[in-house]
């Protein structure tokens, strides 16, 4: 048999119906794996205890004969950006390092009533900003895929690098990740995974820790189309919580998997393929759209002609709104406090303590953006563009079902390269996965094939807002045809 932290979700659920195999058995081989795997850094708080608990009821239900939950006894993992009652959340930051929440985000309540068992906490860029998990200060997390000389030198992706790196490596068989602007879909096309940001609107964001209000959406991470389809079945749907959260009914989007998408078509928009577009990620993009056609898709250029503004609406947008969500965090509430002779010393003391490098600067550019002095210039003109962003994405879907295009402009990079690039630099690390998130429209990443040095390379099947379906039924079509079946060299302990 394959080892137990190769199973897809969907097979491990099908053993443990047939009672080949325990709960208890696959949480304490997931354990072990992540044991041996902790010089990764996927993981910032493991909870043994908890699980091996959980994994013990689970087994108890099942020989019970009570009804199976829908996930019962799947081991994962949660972004450390969810709040979890009793279980510390830092957002993989200083200022939140002692955080103990005393309620439960709904997603994560969502999975525990489906029946998961949670392995702990994944590291991620702190409060969700960045793209390498390399603003963790908690430190960085390490892609398992190696480079040419078999080093560990590369970075997950982020802001959901931990989710990522423990999903590909085998230290869970899924995780929650958290997409503001791309922190699904990159991490996933980093470390050969599928990840999937919904609709904005399908999952609560309730207990989430806020980054940018407007634009975060929570969303599943595991090895396969079909897992997060099953996982993003039990997370999604209405709360009380969250006024932005649709009360649309949640479909079995398992049943949208069935191999056929003749007659479907996909759109091809021109303005993601601009001059000097890695040629590994063209030629990978390419070999996509070939799987398509041999599907019987009809295949279609399109345009989305303000593709070229959404990057710096997105940190106009997502800066103003994060300056403005970590204003709570000011040393009254919420553990770490730095005193002062006077209050406004004591905020400025705990503030200037507790948040790292990329999260200050983001606090101050949100500041000016929304200043009295800026406000027209930049933050209303570009909420106004990202009207044009959404519709062009309206209009596109007037004619297709869904689109295909990079998840990433490049192959995981290493750590050197990023701490070589100025913050500007590693925004452009986001131009293929900010418009979608502007847009609130869903958008899949999976993994299609590998780069000339063996690192795998992700594409991803936009579609229509609450249109996942479509999404799902593509993106399991792609992966059938990519057989990307590839895991990074297993961990040796
Ligand atoms: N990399 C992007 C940023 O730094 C996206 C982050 C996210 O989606 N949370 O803002």
């Amino acid at each position: 048999m394959t080892e137990l932290t190769d199973l897809y979700i969907s097979e491990a659920l099908d053993l443990l119906e047939k009672k080949e195999i325990s709960s208890e058995e696959l949480t304490k081989a997931h354990l072990k794996e992540m044991e041996k795997a902790r010089f990764l850094n996927a993981y910032i708080t493991e909870t043994p205890e908890l699980a091996l608990e959980q994994a013990r009821l689970s087994d108890q239900r099942r020989s019970a004969g009570i009804q199976p939950k829908p996930l019962e006894g799947i081991p994962i993992a949660n972004k450390d950006l969810y709040c979890t009652k009793g279980i510390r959340t830092t957002a993989a930051s200083k200022i939140l390092s002692n955080f103990i929440p005393p309620y439960e985000s709904t997603v994560t309540q969502k999975l525990k009533d489906a029946g998961t068992i949670m392995l702990g906490k994944v590291n991620t860029d702190q409060f969700a900003m960045g793209g390498s998990t390399m603003t963790s200060y908690f430190g960085v997390t390490k892609n398992p895929w190696t480079d040419e000389n078999g080093e560990y030198n590369l970075v997950p992706g982020g802001s959901s690098g931990g989710s990522a790196a423990a999903v590909s490596a085998g230290l869970c068989m899924g995780a929650t990740g958290s997409d503001t602007g791309g922190s699904i879909r990159q991490p996933a096309s980093f470390c050969g995974i599928t990840g999937i940001k919904p609709t904005y609107g399908r999952c609560s964001r309730y207990g989430i820790v806020a980054f940018a209000s407007s634009l975060d959406q929570a969303g599943p991470m595991a090895r396969s189309v079909k897992d997060c389809a099953l996982l993003l079945r039990e997370i999604a749907g209405f709360d009380v919580h969250d006024s932005t959260v649709s009360d649309l009914p949640v479909p079995d989007y398992t049943k949208a998997l069935t191999g056929d998408i003749r007659g479907k078509k996909i759109g091809i928009p021109k303005e993601y393929r601009p001059d000097g577009l890695n040629a590994e990620v063209a030629r990978i993009w390419d070999k996509g759209i070939q799987f398509l056609k041999e599907a019987g898709a009809e295949v279609v250029d399109v345009s989305l002609p303000h593709t070229k503004y959404a990057l710096p609406v997105y940190y106009i947008i997502a800066c103003a709104e994060a300056s403005s969500n970590l204003s709570r965090y000011d040393g009254v509430r919420y553990t770490t406090r730095v005193d002062g002779k006077t209050l406004d010393e004591m905020y400025e003391n705990t503030r200037t303590d507790g948040f790292g490098a990329e999260v200050v600067r983001r606090i101050l550019l949100g500041t000016f953006v929304l200043s009295a002095g800026f406000y027209d210039a930049y933050y209303i003109r570009a909420q106004r563009v990202r009207r044009l962003i959404y519709e062009d994405f309206q209009n596109v879907f007037k004619t297709v079902d869904a689109l295909l295009v990079p998840a990433a402009p490049t192959p995981a990079l290493s750590y050197e390269a990023m701490k070589n690039m100025s913050p500007v630099d590693t925004y452009l690390g986001d131009v293929f996965t900010t418009p979608s998130s502007l847009a609130g429209v869903p958008a899949l990443s999976l993994p299609i094939g590998l780069s000339n040095n063996g690192l795998p390379i992700g594409l991803q099947v936009i579609g229509n807002h609450f249109d996942e379906n479509t999404v799902f039924q593509i993106a399991d079509v792609l992966e059938k045809q990519a057989g990307f079946e590839k895991r990074p060299h297993r961990v040796k302990g």
